[in-house]
């Protein structure tokens, strides 16, 4: 599951023999990569459109995993633009039904956090560190200087997800005093966490931090998408199926 049309893009260029099937207003493109039998689908953006793709790539396709890619703002100190972030776990910012039941806490679930796959997680990490060991060979010379990536970084840890692009400074800061663990915030993880939870299905889910979701947040993000996020997703994700 690609976040981000770009992303996509560069996912279709990889499949040999994609072909595209349609349901639940969605583009399903069927293929292989690296002799693996694929679905590739663009999640949409916030937490329904992402459970809705979640949900037909398990009721309609039968898949028995989900690697999600996508980008996010970086909330964690020293989560850099650049750097990526594997996510061991997910929260919903914005669930809160207090008094009735603890903030964060998903009504009738008992927990506040859905984890992702440990063994699915350390194998697209093992991918994204070939990839960030040699950023020109995914990105090329010009955007790793034009984005000053000549060291970045793998994550891990918990990622925060809500309907909502977090782009002011006093959000952010809101959001590091409430949830001061959480490495990353973006708008559909969480969803994808809970689907996958419901149904056992094992999610990796890896993000390039495009932002650090403050008062410049939305500076040069469809290029930083176009010329760094989609290709390290796409390299991550050829690297993630050749160790499969
Ligand atoms: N302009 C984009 C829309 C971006 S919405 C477009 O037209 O496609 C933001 C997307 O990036 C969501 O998928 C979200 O998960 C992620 N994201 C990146 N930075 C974020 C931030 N600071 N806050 C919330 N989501 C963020």
């Amino acid at each position: 599951m690609s976040a981000m049309h770009q992303e996509l893009a560069e996912v279709l260029q990889t499949l040999p023999d994609e072909r595209r099937e349609r349901a639940a207003g969605r583009d399903f493109w069927l293929g292989h990569w690296r002799g693996h039998e694929v679905v590739a689908v663009l999640s949409c953006i916030g937490k329904v459109a992402a459970a809705t793709t979640a949900t037909a790539l398990i009721e309609r396709f039968g898949v028995t995993a989900i690697v999600f890619t996508g980008v996010a703002g970086g909330l964690g100190e020293g989560v850099a633009v650049g750097d990526v972030v594997l996510a061991t776990s997910f929260v919903q910012h914005d669930m809160d039904a207090s008094p009735l039941f603890p903030r964060y806490e998903v009504p009738l679930y008992g927990r506040t956090r859905f984890d992702t796959d440990a063994a699915l997680t350390d194998r697209l990490r093992a991918a994204a560190a070939q990839v960030l060991a040699h950023p020109a060979d995914a990105l090329g010379a010009s955007a790793v200087s034009e984005f000053a990536l000549q060291a970045p970084r793998a994550h891990q840890g918990l990622i925060a997800s809500g309907d909502r692009f977090v782009a002011t400074s006093a959000e952010s800061r809101a959001l590091r005093q409430s949830l001061p663990d959480a490495l990353a915030v973006e708008m559909e993880g969480a969803a994808v966490a809970q689907v996958c939870h419901d149904y056992g299905v094992p999610l990796a889910a890896l993000r390039t931090i495009s932002d650090r979701a403050d008062d410049s947040a939305h500076v040069d993000f469809t290029r930083f998408i176009d010329q760094v996020a989609s290709r390290y997703s796409a390299a991550t994700l050829d690297r993630f199926f050749d160790l499969l």
